[in-house]
């Protein structure tokens, strides 16, 4: 069967030198598990990677694919063909075809590169020959090689490769090259964003989600799993934990002083979350916290958080602006779905006023009066699994 055939350049995994196999195994992997169940290959060859799929596959699914894995900085869709002047000619004409290049592109340079040196000639000559056939055949280009709109690149390996078009990927590392985490995710804007920048780093995630029904309605939770299968295109396969949370919500509601609820409920997700983690592998707890976004994202407030579990909590949206976490969220495409109008619990159960320099002695206090790990302990075993 024909093969669509795309070479995807490689950005900070270059610069791993003893690990670099590591990652780009790890690379490789991970696209030919997003590309299943379509055949495909994917090999390393002379810092790039080559990705073969068999034609069954759209395009566009393969895009999706490449266009949102980490590691890969930037990729092209070639034609490969014979190794000789007429084919590369004829392809290069075909690539560049009206109806198949985008409507801006007017101008372009032809680079090539002769990695195969017994090829019989120079990459100048082969720039000079493939420019003019697409002059030849398209009368609405032209030239221009200080500022061309795009760059006709020839490539001439085991095979000559032709591709016009550079796409932008993700950057980043290859996802589970860092270990993994669990994402605390809620309905909101900010935790989505923090789930992608830590998949950035390479850190696959696991997600769990407190869910106070009826407080919070059956919308709030499927909205969650619509982020969640956001996510997972970034991710490989995400694990979305949902806990039952309004038996903790209603005690610490009874019990809690109102001022200190919201912190109270903040440490029960934290040793809800700390468990959940530890049965599933995961290193470290990620949220979307961000220093004085809210009453409970104070220095103090974050600090006697952070002091319930001794799991790593990462934190990545922790210096950013609103503005600037809502520009990630729209172009990662969590932004129009975190801004349905269904209340998570902590709108519904938020105290008038409440604590933002919290005494870390009295809220140590205060929750030992609450007393919730037999509710803690119950929400775990009751917890829902949706396997993404
Ligand atoms: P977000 O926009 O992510 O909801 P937020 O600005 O509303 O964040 P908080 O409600 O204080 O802030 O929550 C802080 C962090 O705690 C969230 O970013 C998320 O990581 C976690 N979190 C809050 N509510 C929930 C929930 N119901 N389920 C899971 N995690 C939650
Ligand atoms: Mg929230």
């Amino acid at each position: 069967m024909e093969k669509h055939t795309f070479l995807a350049r490689l950005g900070e995994i270059s610069l791993k030198g003893q690990n670099r196999d590591f990652f780009e195994k790890k690379l490789k992997m991970n696209i030919k598990y997003k590309l299943r169940p379509y055949r495909n290959t994917v090999k390393k060859q002379k810092g790039r990677l080559f990705i073969e799929v068999e034609k069954d596959c759209p395009v566009e699914h393969i895009h999706n694919v490449l266009s949102k894995t980490f590691g890969i900085v930037a990729y092209s869709q070639a034609i490969r063909c014979e190794k000789d002047l007429e084919s590369i000619l004829a392809s290069a004409v075909s690539i560049m075809d009206k109806e198949k290049r985008p409507r801006s592109i007017k101008t372009f340079k032809v680079e090539s590169v002769r990695s195969d040196k017994s090829f019989y000639l120079k990459s100048y000559d082969i720039s000079k020959e493939v420019g003019h056939a697409i002059l030849m055949a398209h009368d609405d280009l032209k030239v221009d090689v200080h500022n061309p709109d795009c760059v006709v690149k020839v490539e001439i390996r085991d095979a000559a490769y032709i591709h016009p078009y550079e796409v932008p990927g993700q950057g980043g590392l290859p996802v589970g090259t860092a270990g993994k985490a669990l994402l605390m995710l809620s309905g909101g804007i900010d935790s989505p964003v923090a789930g992608w920048y830590m998949a950035k780093r390479g850190v696959h995630q696991e997600a769990i989600y407190f869910h106070a029904y009826p407080y919070t309605s059956d919308e709030a939770k499927e909205k969650v799993i619509s982020l969640a299968k956001i996510l997972n295109s970034y991710l490989e396969g995400i694990t979305l934990h949902i806990i039952p949370f309004t038996d903790v919500q209603l005690k610490i509601k009874e019990k809690g002083r109102e001022e200190e609820q919201t912190l109270l409920m903040r440490a029960a997700m934290m040793k809800i979350a700390e468990k959940i983690a530890a049965d599933n592998n995961c290193e470290a707890i990620v949220t979307g916290e961000a220093l004085s976004q809210v009453a409970s994202q104070t220095l103090q407030s974050l600090s006697f958080t952070d002091s319930i579990s001794p799991l790593l909590v990462l934190r990545p949206l922790i210096g950013l602006d609103k503005e600037e976490i809502i520009k990630v969220s729209r172009t990662i495409g969590t932004f129009e779905t975190s801004i349905l109008p269904y209340e998570d619990c902590c709108t519904l159960f938020s105290p008038k006023h409440p604590l933002v320099r919290p005494d870390k002695e009295r809220m140590y206090q205060s929750l030992s009066h609450v007393d919730m790990d037999d509710l803690i302990e119950q929400a775990c075993k009751d917890e829902e699994i949706i396997k993404l």
